[in-house]
């Protein structure tokens, strides 16, 4: 017989078990990926505003000197906060870095 996949809408854990049956799951988080930057000048410095692949999910740095942070719009409902909120300042530059190095 062949295997059947269904992956979820959300995520893209395979969701059907050996018997065909469709498994309960904790969706994986999407990995965040930055999809385009903007940069500012500041009198302290670069600012820059990132959007990524959720509408709702931007990386800001305000350019003064001051940390890189997550910006979460609720309205949409498409990821879950708790899934980004401990995202550290290195992985957000990391991703910025990512999408810098793609780009050339
Ligand atoms: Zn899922």
């Amino acid at each position: 017989m062949k295997k059947e996949y269904k992956t979820c809408d959300k995520c893209c854990y395979d969701i059907l078990d050996s018997e065909g049956e469709v498994m309960e799951h904790e969706c994986l988080p999407t990995e965040l990926e930055v999809k385009s930057v903007r940069y500012y000048e500041t009198r302290r410095g670069l600012g820059y505003e990132c959007k990524t692949n959720f509408k709702g999910i931007s990386i800001w740095n305000d350019g003064y000197g001051g940390q890189t942070y997550l910006n979460f719009d609720l309205r949409d409902k498409s990821f879950n906060p708790k899934d980004y909120d401990e995202m550290t300042e290195g992985s957000l530059e990391e991703l910025i870095n990512n999408y810098e190095y793609k780009k050339q």
